[in-house]
C-alpha cells in the first residue's frame, strides 16, 4: 500500500503559476522597505542598501551540496540538498557558522536562475530534500527561484532551516513554498536573546513564529522510507548552565504549539566565534546538562528526535 508521502505532492505545486507569480512580486516589493524579519530595518535593499543582516538585493550563497549531517529524517540515501544562505537576521555570538552568518564565506553574487539550477542540481543528484540554511534575508530570491524550478520539474520537499527570529507576517506570505519548517528553540525568555543573539524580542516572536508555522504545515509527517514530507521540527542547541532555558521552551511547545510536535535535542554545543569571552558559553556542555534538557522534553511528552 502506499504511504501518505507517496499522495504528496510539494506545497510549491499546490499554488498556481499565478499564485506563485504574485508572491514572488509581493516579496520583491517588500525589499523597498524591508520587513521580511521582526527587525524590520525598513531600508531600500533594492536601491542598494542594507539592513541589520547585512544584505542589500545580491544573493550571496556559501555553498551547496548533499549534506549527511543533518537528522536521520532528513538525510536518506542521497543526503538532505543544502544550501547555505551567506549571512543572517540574528548575530548569536556563540554562532557555529559565524564564518557564513557573518558574511566572509562568500565571493561573487549569484543569480535566482543559478538558485534555481543549484535546486534542480541537488534533485538530479538524489538528494532528499532542498534544505535552505539561513534563508530569512534571501526570501524574494528563494520564491522566485522555487518558482523557476518547479515550471522546470523540482519536486522535492522545501526545508526552511532557521534560527527563529522570523516575521509570523512573512511567513503568512510565505505559505504554500515551504514543506518542512526546521526552526531553532534558542531560548525561552527575550532577556537571553538580547544578550546573546542581538534581539530584544526573540521569544516572543519565536511563539508567534512557530504557531504560524505548525497552522501552515502540522506535525512532522515521516513517509514510508523513514524521510519526512510535511511539518514542524524544532531543534533546541542546549547550552551551558541552561542558558537556553530548555524546561519553559518544552513546556511552550506542549501547551501552545503541539503536543506532538517534533523535536531535535542537540548536544553539540561547542565555544565557537566569540563565545570564549562569555563565560559559561566559553566551555562544552557536561553530560548531566545535556540529560536534564532532554528530559525535559520527554517529560513534556514530546516526540524527541
Ligand atoms: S531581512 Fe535583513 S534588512 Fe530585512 S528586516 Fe531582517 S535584518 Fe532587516
Amino acid at each position: 500500500m502506499p504511504g501518505d508521502d507517496q499522495k504528496f505532492l510539494p506545497a510549491y505545486l499546490k499554488l498556481s503559476a499565478e499564485e506563485r507569480s504574485e508572491k514572488v512580486k509581493r516579496f520583491n516589493q517588500i525589499m523597498h522597505s524591508c520587513t521580511f524579519c521582526p527587525r524590520s530595518c525598513r531600508v531600500d535593499r533594492l536601491q542598494g542598501e542594507r539592513g541589520q543582516c547585512g544584505v542589500s538585493a545580491d544573493l550571496y550563497i556559501s555553498s551547496a551540496g548533499p549534506h549527511f549531517g543533518e537528522e536521520r529524517e532528513l538525510v536518506g540515501g542521497g543526503g538532505s540538498g543544502t544550501i547555505f544562505f551567506s549571512n543572517c537576521n540574528l548575530a548569536c555570538i556563540f554562532c557555529q557558522n559565524w564564518t557564513i552568518s557573518r558574511g566572509m564565506d562568500t565571493d561573487s553574487p549569484g543569480s535566482v536562475e543559478e538558485l534555481a539550477k543549484m535546486m534542480l542540481n541537488l534533485q538530479k543528484r538524489g538528494c532528499s530534500n532542498i534544505n535552505l540554511v539561513t534563508p530569512t534575508p534571501y526570501l524574494y530570491h528563494i520564491t522566485a527561484a522555487i518558482d523557476r524550478a518547479a515550471g522546470a520539474g523540482l519536486s522535492l520537499p522545501v526545508v526552511y532551516n532557521c534560527g527563529g527570529y522570523e516575521s509570523a507576517e512573512t511567513l503568512k506570505l510565505l505559505e504554500g513554498f515551504i514543506d518542512i519548517y526546521m526552526p531553532d528553540a534558542k531560548y525561552g525568555s527575550d532577556r537571553r536573546g538580547e544578550t546573546y543573539s542581538g534581539v530584544k524580542d526573540y521569544f516572543s516572536r519565536l511563539k508567534e513564529a512557530l504557531k504560524e508555522m505548525q497552522r501552515q504545515v502540522g506535525d512532522l509527517k515521516i513517509g514510508s522510507g523513514g524521510l519526512a514530507y510535511q511539518g514542524l521540527l524544532i531543534r533546541h542547541l542546549v547550552l551551558p548552565d541552561n542558558l537556553s532555558e530548555s524546561e519553559i521552551i518544552a513546556r511552550i511547545i506542549k501547551e501552545e504549539i503541539s503536543p506532538h510536535c517534533a523535536v531535535n535535542v542537540m548536544a553539540q554545543y561547542y565555544p565557537a566565534y566569540q563565545a570564549s569571552k562569555f563565560p559559561p558559553l566559553n566551555r562544552r556542555l557536561s553530560s548531566l546538562e545535556y540529560s536534564t534538557a532532554r528530559e525535559a522534553f520527554q517529560k513534556a511528552g514530546l516526540r524527541v528526535l
